[in-house]
């Protein structure tokens, strides 16, 4: 193997977008270490990777440090959906919070460059609609959001201490709302239980009554912005999402029409906190990376709902 070949460390490898991101770079002939801790990723979702020569699997807990040589640190162990951060919201801020110290140490002891995976939530319930990288945030510090909420904006706060600090190489990822293929059926967020609710022939359920708005980026537009931001000189953190807004009730028309214009919507209490409305500027991503996603909404739901039928099948 040569010696240059790139050593790529994936925290939460095996979840929704780590697993999207393991085979793009595993495609592209570079080392890769997964590592998760199962909660809510799947090693399914990185089957077809195992027992190959450049790819590795460790079950471990980013809350423990853990000393490896890798060059680059895709740091992404964290539970994204409200459901599941909101399980044990004291472990989820824990995840956030030394599971960043961790990986910012290892990472300053091997000199990798690492990318944290943060979020359109550290923005909480933004009165600055588009939301640009300038925009600080309302974020309560004591909802039941805030678990994740304030764990992101710690991470980032680390990431850039440790820079300043130390010198280390750092990458801040703000993601806005993403979808597609090896979500959990039971993942609790609005695109998978649309689809999820449709497929079993059950009511669509809005929380509140859908005016609420987000926006919503397919997963391989994703990790393509991921990839480009990792490789760029850009330190500062960078929102990468699809600008392309929509009510949730438009949502679950979409899905709705595409698998069964038939079924009715239900209203169920919008869960505290809610953000009302929600969609990146990506002016940064387009002018630093030459990025913007491809895929539409309406395209990028086909692939999933294709998913979802086949993960759903009796
Ligand atoms: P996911 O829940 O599918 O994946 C998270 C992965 O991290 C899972 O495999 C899980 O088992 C693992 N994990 C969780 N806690 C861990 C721990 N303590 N130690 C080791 N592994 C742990 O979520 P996702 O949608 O793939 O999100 C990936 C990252 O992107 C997360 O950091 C999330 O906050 C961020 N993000 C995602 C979205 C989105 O819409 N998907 C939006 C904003 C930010
Ligand atoms: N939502 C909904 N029905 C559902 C799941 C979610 O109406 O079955 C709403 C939720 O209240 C929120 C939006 O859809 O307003 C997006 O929710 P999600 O959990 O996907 O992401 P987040 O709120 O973290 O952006």
């Amino acid at each position: 193997m040569p010696a240059s070949i790139t050593r790529n460390l994936i925290t939460g490898g095996a979840g929704f977008v780590g697993s999207h991101l393991v085979d793009r770079l595993m495609q592209a002939g570079e080392e890769v270490i997964c590592l998760d801790n199962y909660f809510t990723g799947r090693k399914s979702n990185i089957a077809e990777w195992i027992g190959h020569p450049r790819f590795e699997l460790i079950r471990h807990d980013v809350t423990e440090p853990i000393q490896l040589e890798v060059d680059r640190i895709w740091h992404l162990a964290c539970p994204a959906s409200p459901v599941h951060y909101q399980f044990n919201p004291i472990k989820t801020a824990k995840t956030s919070f030394l599971g960043t110290y961790n990986m910012l140490g290892l990472a300053r002891r091997v000199g990798a460059r690492l990318l944290m995976a943060s979020t359109s939530e550290i923005y909480g319930d933004p009165e600055v609609h588009p939301q640009p990288e300038s925009y600080r945030g309302c974020v309560n510090t004591i909802g039941i959001r805030s678990c994740y909420d304030e764990g992101k904006r710690i991470a980032e706060t680390l990431c850039f201490d440790y820079q300043r600090m130390h010198g280390t190489e750092i990458r801040v990822m703000r993601i806005f709302n993403t979808y597609g293929p090896r979500m959990l059926p039971d993942d609790g967020r609005v695109v998978s239980n649309f689809i999820v609710q449709a497929l079993r022939g059950e009511p669509l359920t809005l929380y509140g009554d859908g005016s609420q708005t987000r926006s919503f980026c397919y997963v391989a537009d994703l990790v393509e912005g991921m990839i480009r931001l990792m490789n760029c000189s850009h330190t500062g953190p960078m929102n990468i999402g699809n600008p392309g807004e929509f009510t949730i009730r438009q949502l679950a028309e979409l899905v709705r029409a595409k698998i069964n214009s038939e079924l009715p919507l239900i209203e169920k209490p919008l869960p505290a906190d809610d953000p009302l409305q929600r969609q990146p500027v990506i002016d940064l991503a387009k002018q630093e990376l030459g990025w913007q996603p491809e895929v539409p909404l309406e395209q990028g739901l086909e692939p999933t709902i294709a998913y979802f039928r086949e993960v759903l099948a009796p």
